[in-house]
């Protein structure tokens, strides 16, 4: 039985926003074509073919729709689409969909309950500084139509979860942050963290230390509410206690080792990492290959393998090293090992938060071997 995971840019770079820390903007301008165009329903229709003629009853495709902004795509593309899957036999489907909220009406919301779609929604949270950096084209803070998209989908009990961009900025106040999350009624966050640019300086970027800071001082209202028997859960939280028990990373990157993940441009062309959708990694194009030559493209090698081939002197003698492997390289220097190469980010929050989150994972695991007895 096979697993495949595949990111849909169904509006390639487009956005009807403007935010000011936009990493796929970057990566859009640093290949030859900016913008791959709306994906057509002939691709679609090739490109669901070429992936049909490579599964079996009993696979699971996962389609996790991003941008740019995927909405601008249209409802009737994303109905085109279910329409077609919809017709394969046996094949297993899941749908996810990041948003930045704006376009989302009763009938978008009506559709994403229908088809079981998970919606991630961008927010950052505290509302003067996501005013200040997600703005729309004519230069507006969205807050209030992300905020009324929020109330939308839980109107429609779509299943929902919040990203929220960890800038520089909102790192400084993970009190706040948390007050938020509760008065929103969010129960499920992403902090993703922000990354600098590829050529030029970012002040939004996230540091390590700030990291650090950010993710043990919100990691004390976790366990507070959590051991109050408020739970709420926060992704990084969560992946660190499920790679302790199941030994395996459930998040890129969180074990220092790239695996090539299927992005796909409006134009079919495929990349195998969302930071990474630039000429020098393409893999091929999936609306005229087939899904078997597309993961056997010998650019993967070439993408895991990519400089720097060794681990920074901090990781070397780490006592995390195995656990971690020097994490993500597109993040490293955001979350990890800063300028003067002393310090790492993702160690202090381990060394701080590790031995709790350690506990409650045995607790699990202990939980799950009684269920199985
Ligand atoms: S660069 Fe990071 S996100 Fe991309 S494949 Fe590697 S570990 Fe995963
Ligand atoms: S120093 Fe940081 S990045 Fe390197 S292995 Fe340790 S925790 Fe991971």
């Amino acid at each position: 039985m096979k697993s495949v995971n595949i990111m849909i840019k169904p509006a390639s770079s487009a956005c009807n926003m403007r935010c000011k820390y936009c990493f796929y903007e970057d990566v859009a301008n640093a290949r030859a074509f900016k913008n791959a165009g709306r994906m057509q329903n002939t691709t679609v229709d090739a490109m669901l073919a070429n992936m049909e003629a490579d599964l079996s009853s009993g696979d699971r495709v996962s389609f996790a729709f991003q941008g740019g902004e995927p909405t601008l795509a249209g409802l009737e593309y994303f109905k085109h689409f279910v329409s077609v899957t919809a017709r394969w036999k046996g094949i297993k489907t899941a749908y996810a969909l990041q948003t930045n909220g704006i376009l989302l009406d009763d009938a978008w919301c009506a559709f994403l309950k229908e088809n079981n779609f998970l919606v991630g929604i961008s927010c950052d949270l505290l509302p003067e500084m996501h005013n200040a950096t997600r703005i729309d084209a004519a230069g507006e803070g969205t807050y209030k139509q992300v905020t009324n998209a929020i109330a939308l989908l839980k109107k429609h009990k779509v299943e929902f979860n919040v990203l929220c961009t960890l800038t520089n900025f909102v790192a400084r106040h993970p009190g706040k942050v948390w007050n938020q999350l509760v008065k929103l009624g969010i129960d499920y966050v992403q902090f993703t963290p922000c990354i600098g640019f590829m050529e030029e300086f970012s002040d939004y970027a996230l540091t390590p230390k700030r990291f650090a800071e950010f993710y043990i001082d919100l990691f004390g209202y976790w366990y507070k509410d959590y051991s109050k028997g408020s739970y709420r859960s926060v992704k990084l939280f969560d992946d660190v206690v499920n790679q302790l028990i199941l030994k395996v990373p459930t998040g890129c990157g969180l074990d220092g080792k790239c695996r090539a993940q299927l992005v796909v441009e409006g134009d079919g062309s495929v990349y195998p990492c969302d930071f990474y959708c630039v000429d020098e990694y393409k893999l091929g194009n999936l609306a005229e290959q087939r899904l078997c030559d597309i993961l056997s493209s010998p650019v993967i090698d070439a993408f895991v393998q990519r400089a720097p081939a060794s681990l920074p002197a901090l990781c070397e003698a780490c006592p995390y090293k195995g656990f971690c492997g020097g994490n993500c390289k597109r993040m490293r220097k955001e979350i990890c090992i800063d300028a003067s190469g002393s310090f790492c980010g993702y160690k202090a929050f381990l060394e701080k938060c590790g031995p709790t989150l350690s506990a409650l994972a045995n607790k699990q695991r202990m939980y799950m071997n009684r269920r199985r007895g």
